[in-house]
């Protein structure tokens, strides 16, 4: 196995066969320590001891889809819905700038409240005031002119995971009205109109096999976004999927460790989701090859209501109010948050 790793390292491609194997890696075994490691060398190499923050903005739990992992699905009725005025979204922006981020990520369900109209004025809102900074967008699949116009108004970065890249396993997590080729083509609209682009998938979403995570590869492969999210899944009750069983924490921190090694010059975060199965998750991701973490700068009365899964953590660390023991964690850990954008350090653009 080590073999294997070595020939990622290198910057060279591994088989379906071979790719499966360090993917079912034993847990806490030598090969899987060794690949952690190579993971954070790598990291190293491109980004140093650099961590990058993003200002999390969840700008509304409104969804017309109704996917079947997620909380904030159309279907479900048990939720109290909410979204954020333009002067919430800008004094949220304001107070992010403060405390040094330089990315503001707005993310929300597709929520057909908010016109294109309106999301380009808060984007370019945002950049007069804050030149300085990127705005990223992930609200979801919309047809190429909307990206282009969201584009033209600022917006530099967008993500939209591609959640599963198989036809039959995505038919699994969403109705029939949602299809893989929608959410492919929207990926490429983007990265042709220029966005620097996001995509990624859950680890262990329900009926999920190697097999599949195999095609997430080959289709990141195929995509070469700059960014790349992934994260356990983890059951909500009021969804279809209530009593699937939790993504695996080991299983998670080879992917990541993966990645790094497939996309040396991506940015993976180190999930919400990761820092939500495990006291200790967000730190074990940035130590396997993450390189950005996103605090949540959601104003705190609507946080708990954006609710994708259960258990969801947003105070602490993984909040803005917790950014001081933070930076100090991921110091002890010996990396460090920087005031940055935090683009991505490719060399093919
Ligand atoms: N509507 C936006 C934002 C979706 S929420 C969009 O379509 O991009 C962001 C991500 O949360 C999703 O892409 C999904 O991968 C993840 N997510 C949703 N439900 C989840 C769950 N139950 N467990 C773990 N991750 C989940």
């Amino acid at each position: 196995m080590k073999g294997l790793i070595d020939t990622l390292f290198e910057g060279n491609n591994l088989t379906n066969e071979e790719l499966k194997t360090l993917i079912e890696c034993e847990d806490n075994s030598i090969q899987e320590e060794y690949l952690f490691k190579q993971a954070d060398k790598k990291r190293r190499q491109t980004y140093g001891n650099e961590i990058y923050i993003r200002g999390l903005i969840e700008i509304s739990n409104y969804c017309k889809n109704n996917c079947l992992y997620c909380g904030i699905r159309c279907g479900n009725l048990n939720i109290e819905r909410y979204r954020l005025s333009e002067k919430n979204i800008l004094d949220c922006v304001s107070y992010g700038y403060s405390l040094g981020f330089r990315t503001f990520v707005m993310q929300g369900g597709e929520d057909l409240h908010f016109s294109d109209k309106d999301i380009c004025q808060i984007v370019s809102k945002i950049k007069k005031s804050y030149p300085d900074c990127a705005v990223t967008l992930s609200i979801g699949e919309k047809d190429k002119q909307t990206y282009q116009d969201f584009f033209n108004a600022g917006a530099d970065r967008y993500l939209l995971r591609h959640e599963t890249a198989i036809e039959e396993h995505y038919k699994l997590l969403h109705p029939s009205a949602m299809k893989i080729e929608k959410r492919k083509q929207c990926l490429f609209d983007l990265k042709e109109i220029g966005f620097q682009v996001g995509s990624g998938f859950m680890v262990g979403s329900p009926f999920q096999t190697s097999e599949n995570i195999i095609a997430d590869l080959r289709f990141l492969q195929e995509l070469q976004p700059d960014m790349i999210g992934i994260g356990p899944f983890i059951p909500h009750i009021d969804t279809p999927f209530r009593d699937k069983a939790q993504g695996d924490l080991h299983k998670t921190l080879r992917l990541v460790a993966i990645l790094r090694l497939m996309f040396p010059y991506s940015l993976i975060p180190s999930t919400t989701a990761l820092g939500s199965i495990a006291e200790n998750g967000r730190e074990l991701g940035l130590q396997v090859g993450a390189n950005v973490v996103m605090p949540n700068l959601s104003p705190t009365n609507v946080r708990k209501l954006y609710n994708l899964y259960n258990n969801k953590a947003f105070v602490g660390k993984e909040a803005i109010e917790g950014l001081e023991e933070l930076k100090a964690q991921v110091k002890s850990l010996g990396y460090e948050i920087v005031i940055s954008r935090g683009d991505a350090k490719r060399n093919d653009k």
